[in-house]
C-alpha cells in the first residue's frame, strides 16, 4: 500500500476577491520527491502556506501522517517535523555560517526551557556536519551575507535540516542561482532525500530542474489543479503545455 506523508484534500483559500486555491487535492508520498510546477500567481506558495499552517485555509483538510492538521499553527506543524523554505532567503546575513545554523535551532520555543543550552556542544556538531553535507564547511565562520546567492540558498536548506523535517517544502530552490552551484543544489537535494530519508515537495520554475528530480509532479493553473503525473507524462500533457510550458 502506498503511503501518503501529506494529503491535501479539495482544498480552498482565498484572499479578499482573490481565489488564489480552488478545490485543491494532491498528495505526497512518504519518501518521495513530488514536484509543483506552474505559471506565476496559479497559487504554489499559497498552497504551500496552507500546507504548514501559516495561514487557515476556507476549506477542506489536510493530514500529515495520517492527522489532520489544517487547524494547527506554524510552529506545532514543525514540531511534528513538517517544515517550509521561503522563495526569498530567510538568513541573518550580518552573521556567520555556523551561527545561523545554531540559530535556526534556538528559534523552536522548547529553547525557552534550557533545550539550547543543554544541547549546546551536540548542536554545534550537527551544525559543522550539515556544513559539510551541503559543501559549505570552510565558509562556516564567514559572514552569511558575503555568500554568493546560491550558496545562502545551500545555507537555508542546511539551518532547515538542522530542525531534522521529515517533509521539507522547497519554495523555487534554485531561483536566481548560476547554472553550477544549480548541479550542486540538485545533488543535495536528492541526497538528503536519499541518505537522509527526507520527504521533498519542491515548486520549481526550472523545468530541466523539476524533470530529474521529481517522481511526480502537480500543475497548478489559475488557482486549480491542471493535471499530474510522471515528468514525462506531464511534458507531452497539451494542457500543461497551453497552461504553462508554452508560455515560457
Ligand atoms: P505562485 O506562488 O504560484 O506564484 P501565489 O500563491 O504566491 O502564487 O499567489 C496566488 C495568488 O494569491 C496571487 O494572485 C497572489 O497575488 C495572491 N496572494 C498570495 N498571497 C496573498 C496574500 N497574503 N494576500 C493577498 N493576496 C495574496
Ligand atoms: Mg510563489
Amino acid at each position: 500500500m502506498v503511503e501518503n506523508i501529506i494529503e491535501v484534500n479539495h482544498v480552498s483559500k482565498s484572499f479578499g476577491g482573490v481565489h488564489a486555491n480552488i478545490d485543491i487535492s494532491m498528495a505526497v508520498k512518504k519518501g518521495s520527491i513530488t514536484g509543483i510546477i506552474g505559471p506565476n500567481g496559479c497559487g504554489k506558495s499559497t498552497l504551500f502556506n496552507s500546507i504548514v499552517g501559516y495561514h487557515p485555509i476556507d476549506t477542506g483538510s489536510i493530514t500529515f501522517e495520517g492527522r489532520e492538521i489544517s487547524k494547527l499553527l506554524v510552529g506545532p506543524i514543525a514540531r511534528l517535523g513538517l517544515l517550509r523554505t521561503f522563495q526569498q532567503t530567510r538568513i541573518y546575513s550580518k552573521m556567520n555560517c555556523v551561527d545561523n545554523m545554531q540559530i535556526s535551532v534556538s528559534h523552536r520555543s522548547d529553547a525557552r526551557h534550557g533545550f539550547f543550552a543543554s544541547r549546546k556542544g551536540e548542536i554545534l556538531d550537527r551544525a559543522n556536519h550539515l556544513l559539510e553535507f551541503v559543501g559549505l564547511y570552510s565558509k562556516r565562520n564567514l559572514i552569511s551575507g558575503d555568500l554568493s546567492f546560491g550558496q545562502q540558498k545551500l545555507l537555508e536548506f542546511a539551518m532547515a535540516l538542522m530542525n531534522e523535517p521529515k517533509v521539507l517544502l522547497l519554495d523555487e530552490p534554485t531561483a536566481g542561482i548560476n547554472p553550477t552551484l544549480i548541479n550542486g543544489l540538485i545533488d543535495r537535494l536528492q541526497r538528503a532525500n536519499q541518505e537522509l530519508g527526507i520527504t521533498l515537495c519542491v515548486i520549481e520554475h526550472n523545468m530541466r530542474v523539476i524533470m530529474n528530480l521529481a517522481e511526480h509532479i502537480y500543475c497548478l493553473s489559475n488557482g486549480r489543479m491542471l493535471a499530474d503525473g510522471k515528468p514525462q507524462d506531464l511534458q507531452n500533457d497539451q494542457r500543461v503545455i497551453d497552461a504553462y510550458l508554452g508560455g515560457h
